[in-house]
């Protein structure tokens, strides 16, 4: 007898559950910047990706809004068929002048960009080699790009360089985030560019978190690190964290965007966002490069949660961005503090594995420039109640079973 799909697919969902693991989408009934109403009741939402908060900017609504009336919702084809409008072609210009890059090419989403990206520039023959903690849709990328994959621990630069050593002779693309999603760290990008020089390997870079939050006037982690266009040549990052918006880009040499135009297969057979969306992206940039005050504002927010959570004694890591994990390690243990967090009106959820490494599930807080000091103070009252080291190991054993 054949398998049934539909069964198989069903045991590993009851599989996923006994292990703690289900995941659920949960439908927000209000969102107001940083204030979010979630049956019923208000939150204070700490686990957005909109740093800048820029997701509600009354310009951007109404760069999409009057684009919408001039030129409708859809592109109503492929870029390369008739989908391509003036708004694409300025937010490319944007893009690319933002980030010192001479080119850009847009993308639905990151996740298809990685995939375009990878797929357009390696086959068989190629490597890829990738730190261990990069985004799922990079390593998805290379696998289905058909090349070797080859995975260093994270942020090592002699093992990736090791790896390269390995593969002497072959194609290598060496990929890594450069703000990491789950931790918020920023990669040695500098090193990691002068490896790939001395090897010959081509270095790209996911800044979809790095990308209006870090750098001068926020054009990323790669500016940041002062990398110019032969050192890192493939940028790409997405318009949906920090610009509040949603869609994606890469950015290079014109050489590189017109390889991607030719053979990126996510870009060439797939519905050009919509115009109008293209054009609250511009309206996104303008404010984002142009608003330092919002980078000083996070930053300062950040400087704060990171004092507050030392002093009471919370599990920190290393990053200075608007990703704070405070890694609780085992899964239940995690869901009840954010479950208590949510009893005590602070939306923070709980990251589990497979999305990050076994034993590493975590609170995933993000700070935004939407969010007040008062906000801040919130949180760290709610962790001190639910999630120090000492509230911790009285919750030890049998997970928490009640909600609040
Ligand atoms: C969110 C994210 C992506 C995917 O971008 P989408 O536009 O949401 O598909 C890719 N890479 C990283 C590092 C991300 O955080």
């Amino acid at each position: 007898m054949r398998p049934d799909l539909l069964q198989s697919l069903a045991a590993r969902v009851a599989e996923r559950e006994r292990a703690g693991l289900l995941r659920r989408a949960r439908t927000l009934e209000a969102a107001h910047g940083v204030r979010v109403t979630l049956e019923g009741r208000e939150l204070l939402n700490f686990c957005s990706n909109d740093y800048l908060g820029l997701a509600q900017h009354p310009r951007i609504a109404k760069a999409i809004q009057a684009a919408a009336n001039e030129c409708g919702v859809g592109a109503t084809a492929a870029h390369l068929v008739c989908g391509h409008r003036r708004e694409h072609a300025r937010l490319e210009e944007a893009l690319c002048e933002w980030t010192g890059r001479e080119a850009a090419i847009l993308f639905s989403s990151g996740w298809l960009a990685n995939l375009g990206t990878m797929q357009a520039l390696l086959d068989r023959d190629g490597v890829c080699v990738q730190d261990k903690l990069n985004h799922a849709s990079l390593l998805d990328a290379a696998r289905l790009a058909g090349a070797a994959l080859k995975r260093y621990p994270h942020n090592d630069v002699e093992a990736a360089g090791r790896q390269l050593a390995g593969v002497v002779g072959r194609p290598a693309l060496l990929a890594t985030d450069g703000v990491f999603s789950m931790d918020g760290d920023v990669a040695p990008l500098r090193e990691l560019a002068g490896l790939c020089g001395r090897d010959g390997a081509t270095l790209m870079v996911d800044d979809a978190h790095g990308l209006g939050v870090i750098g001068p006037h926020g054009a990323g982690s790669v500016n940041e690190a002062g990398l110019r266009q032969h050192e890192a040549p493939v940028l790409m990052a997405t318009l949906g964290k920090a610009l509040g918006c949603t869609g994606a880009f890469v950015a290079g040499s014109a050489a590189l965007v017109a390889g991607l135009t030719q053979f990126a297969r996510t870009f060439m057979y797939t519905t050009a966002m919509p115009p109008a969306l293209a054009a609250a992206a511009c309206e996104a940039v303008r404010i984002a490069r142009g608003e330092d005050w919002r980078r000083e504002k996070l930053r300062a927010l950040i400087a704060r949660f990171r004092a507050g959570a030392a002093q009471i004694g919370l599990p920190l890591g290393d990053s200075t961005t608007a990703i704070q994990p405070i890694v609780l390690a085992d899964p239940a243990r995690t869901v009840a503090a954010s479950r208590a967090l949510e009893a005590a009106g602070v939306l923070v959820t709980a990251i589990r594995p497979p999305t990050v490494p076994a034993g590493s599930a975590r609170l995933r807080v993000t700070l935004s420039a939407a969010h007040e000091e008062r906000d801040v103070d919130r949180l760290l009252g709610a962790l001190l109640r639910v999630a120090t080291p000492s509230r911790l190991a009285a919750t030890r054993g049998p997970p928490l079973e009640k909600e609040g």
